[in-house]
């Protein structure tokens, strides 16, 4: 049998149902797994006593044949995701010492379907960033190294830790939150799935908020499989948030075995970008071809106003999170420090409790809200965000999927960018579109850089078509090479 922290989280459930092995058996190999990869720092709180606790608890249930959908199934969260009782950082120093008294919904629904709690992983700042570097915790380590080349590489970001921890056999699943890319450039960085669903499908209350119309939270793992098993978990109408969508949760998994024939996948041919590595161009065509081998039909489409997105994301997403974050004010809650009077309280709390990423977006935010700039700006770039899902309804006109790469390169070393927002920005090229138009997009492991480093494919679906998004994710994930961390 495979070691423990190597199973998929299907055959984990599964041998857990035959009695194959113990929920504690499964969960102590995985928080022995998390102690000797204290060196990543892809978890910021671990929770093992409450794990095995949750354990013994599935065992119990497991005895009785009353196993639920995860029941047993170590899963970690993005520390972005309250959590009662147990410390919620959002990786920031203004926070680093809340402990919530209640618990998200997503993570709610990962306990009530027998989810095992290994830990808090690391992420950006509040999630802003791709690399998971401008974290108060520190950078977490990518498990992946270049062939011939020992410097450590970012995780992506900004659930960078999520993603790490899943790919270095930590758990069997994790949470992340993507607000313009956040779940797929870090899973294609880490060589896992990332999933992100459509805008509405999973509950936002008690997840930290950064970009309130762009915050989704959703599934890492290391198959298709798993991460359909994952969103089933996690999907679902909340009346405890305002933009939670009151649609059905299809079955996932029964999805999976449809395959592709028939389906029609296009190709946005904007998605060429500059500076993008030659390799990724020609994994892309590689997709294509592995696409219609498997019985789809291969489509060219349009997406013209692509290459608005990013700059109206970085108008949008700042002006959402500096009105977001006018609550860490140091009276209520998170850290405080004194100052001479309120206001001067505010200022040092402020200017101590967020780091330089922060404080950027913040500024940003203000600055393309205040009267005079408001309609030059965030007005114009709410337009843009109009045009952009526009061209995505059109072409789902025409075809079902969409076939992108996820990110223009592989991961790059940790420090590397740090200079330099822009660059770090572009990471986000091909991510951030869907989420302006609140679609789902998932990145699949593909294949890898000639430095055997892993690289993503991208799917966009429909709005709720989560479904179809994931039958053929999983036939790319048929048609690729399995790829293998090196020793
Ligand atoms: N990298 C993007 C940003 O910095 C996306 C982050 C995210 O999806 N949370 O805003």
């Amino acid at each position: 049998m495979a070691a423990l922290t190597h199973l998929s989280l299907a055959e984990a459930r599964d041998g857990l149902r035959k009695k194959a092995f113990s929920a504690e058996e499964l969960v102590a190999a995985h928080v022995q797994a998390v102690e000797a990869a204290r060196g990543l720092n892809a978890i910021i709180t671990e929770t093992p006593e409450a794990a095995l606790a949750a354990a013994k608890a599935s065992d119990a249930r497991l005895a009785k044949g009353e196993g639920r959908a995860l029941e047993g199934i170590p899963v970690t969260v993005k520390d972005l995701f309250c959590t009662e009782g147990i410390r919620t950082t959002a990786a920031s120093r203004i926070l680093d010492r809340f402990v919530p008294p209640y618990e998200s919904t997503v993570t709610a629904k990962l306990w009530d379907a027998g989810a095992v709690p290994m830990g808090k992983t690391n992420l950006d700042e509040f999630a802003m960033g791709s690399s998971t570097t401008t974290s108060h915790f520190g950078p977490t380590e990518n498990p992946w190294r270049r062939e011939g080349d020992n410097r450590p590489l970012v995780a992506g970001g900004s659930s960078g830790g999520s993603a790490a921890a899943v790919a270095a056999g930590l758990c069997l699943g994790a949470t992340g939150t993507d607000t313009g890319g956040s779940i797929r450039q870090p899973a294609a960085f880490c060589g896992v799935v990332g999933l992100k669903p459509t805008y509405g499908r999973c509950s936002r209350w008690g997840i930290v908020a950064f970009a309130s119309s762009l915050d989704q939270a959703g599934p890492f793992a290391r198959s298709v499989r798993d991460a359909a098993i994952l969103l089933g978990a996690m999907a679902g109408f909340d009346p405890k948030d305002s933009t939670s969508a009151d649609v059905p949760v299809p079955d996932f998994e029964a999805a999976l075995g449809q395959g592709v024939r028939g389906l029609k996948i296009g190709i946005p041919k904007e998605y060429q970008a500059d500076g993008m590595a030659e390799e990724v161009t020609a994994l892309w065509e590689q997709g294509k071809v592995w696409l219609k081998d498997a019985g789809a039909e291969i489509v060219d489409v349009s997406l013209p106003h692509t290459r608005y997105a990013l700059p109206a994301y970085y108008i949008i997403a700042p002006a959402e999170a500096s009105s977001n974050l006018a609550r860490y004010d140091g009276v209520r809650y998170g850290l405080r420090v004194a100052g001479e009077d309120l206001n001067d309280m505010y200022k040092k709390t402020r200017a101590e409790g967020f780091g330089r990423e922060v404080r950027r977006r913040i500024l940003i935010g203000a600055y393309v809200l205040s009267a005079g700039y408001y309609d030059a700006y965030y007005l114009k770039a709410q337009k843009v965000r109009t045009l952009i899902a526009r061209d995505f309804e059109e072409a789902f006109g025409k075809v079902d999927v969409l076939l992108t790469p996820t990110t223009p390169t592989p991961a790059f070393p940790i420090g590397e960018k740090e200079d330099d927002p822009v660059a770090m920005y572009l990471n986000d090229v091909f991510t951030v579109p869907a989420s302006l138009a609140g679609l789902p997009g998932v990145s699949v492991p593909a294949g890898l850089s000639a430095d055997g480093l892993p690289l993503g494919l991208q799917l966009i679906g429909r709005a709720f078509d989560e479904a179809t998004l994931l039958r053929a994710a999983a036939a790319l994930e048929a048609a690729a090479p399995g790829i293998q961390r090196g020793a």
